[in-house]
């Protein structure tokens, strides 16, 4: 197949590229390197069936593929809300244009979509029955609120068009080639172990999250995506629920040294628990994550050594 993937050069889309070249695909990879990078994908230049293309999703662009990945939009919360106006046209009309496109041309599209649609939950774990608790002006709305209307967009161009959609939920995701200071947490604890800093815990450090490694959550985007008639949204991310407080006492375990840890104020609307509820990921795509997080800390740390 041609595979376009917006937001390839990102550290998720870095991985997708690689798995469906690997698996004997053209890909497209676009991107803005807004907060991707070239040495993501450098190493796939010479492959005569990976093009890549220096674009913007929120002007139209158009492509002969049978798929689209739509996973352009920054995803650390430093970066989407130093330019929140971006954040929110790059999440809207990043969607329109590969929906239009899908709609031309009869691909299939599948959104990157976030547990962020979930907000602040009072329901736990989350299921995706469940319709959420967002602010809608606060400063993490740019992203959520962004990609709930990408989500309703995926589904009236469904209902109204006949497009082929695929919605994943995505959870806390981690692994090799996050930016190593691009603000979320295990970038941010495994740097500071690794320079000897004290680990910055936001809050009381109570706060929970669920963390996926990359190559776990890489299959679940193949699985969903050649699913035969599964709309979504699936949640995909590992169940594991740490808070982190216990977040940073296993980085600094593993890292050693004489990091202590400081705390700083909680920013705005940051949701105090998460925890994906996979049932659907494991029924529909017999899907579940195998990569536990204390394997998936040491293969992160041993690139963030190399960063
Ligand atoms: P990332 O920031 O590494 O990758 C995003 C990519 O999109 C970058 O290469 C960036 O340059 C590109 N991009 C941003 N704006 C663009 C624009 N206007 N036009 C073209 N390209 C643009 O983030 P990631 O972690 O790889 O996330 C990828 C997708 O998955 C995002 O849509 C994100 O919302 C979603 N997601 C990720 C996580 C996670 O934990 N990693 C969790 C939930 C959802
Ligand atoms: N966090 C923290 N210290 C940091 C960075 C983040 O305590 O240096 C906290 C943050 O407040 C949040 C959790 O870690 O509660 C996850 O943050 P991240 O930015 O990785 O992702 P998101 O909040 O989008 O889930």
């Amino acid at each position: 197949m041609r595979i376009l993937i917006t937001g390839g050069a990102g550290f998720l889309g870095s991985h997708l590229c690689e798995r469906l070249l690997n698996e004997g695909n053209e890909v497209i990879c676009l991107d803005n390197f807004y907060t991707g990078r070239k040495q993501n994908i450098a190493h796939l230049l010479e492959n005569p069936y990976f093009e890549l293309v220096r674009h913007d999703v929120t002007d139209p662009f158009k492509f002969e593929v049978d798929q689209i990945y739509n996973l352009a939009c920054p995803a650390s919360p430093p970066h989407y809300q130093h330019n929140p106006i971006k954040t929110t046209k790059t999440s809207v009309m990043g969607a329109i244009h590969c929906l239009g496109l899908a709609k031309r041309i009869g691909a299939r599209v599948f959104q990157a979509s976030t547990s962020e649609v979930y907000g602040d939950p009072e329901i736990h774990p989350q299921p995706e029955s469940y319709k959420g608790s967002v602010n809608p002006i606060g400063i993490r709305a740019c992203y959520d609120e962004g990609k709930r209307c990408a989500e309703t967009l995926f589904f009236d161009y469904h209902r109204q068009n006949r497009v082929d959609i695929r919605i994943a939920r995505i959870f806390n995701t981690y692994g090799p080639r996050m930016l190593p200071d691009d603000g979320r947490v295990v970038s941010n604890f495994i740097m500071q172990a690794l320079r000897g800093e004290d680990l910055t815990i936001y809050g009381d450090g109570t706060q929970t999250r669920s963390f996926c490694y990359v190559d776990d959550l890489i299959e679940g985007f193949v699985r969903l995506m050649n699913a035969p008639d599964l709309t979504g949204p699936v949640n995909l991310g590992n169940p594991g629920e740490f808070t982190m407080l216990e977040l940073a006492k296993k980085i600094l375990s593993k890292v050693g040294g004489s990091s202590g840890l400081t705390f700083r104020d909680l920013p705005g609307d940051d949701p105090l628990q998460r925890q994906p509820d996979i049932t659907l990921a494991r029924t529909a795509l017999g899907w579940e994550p195998k990569v536990a997080l204390d394997e998936g800390l040491d293969r992160a740390i041993e690139y963030f050594r190399k960063c």
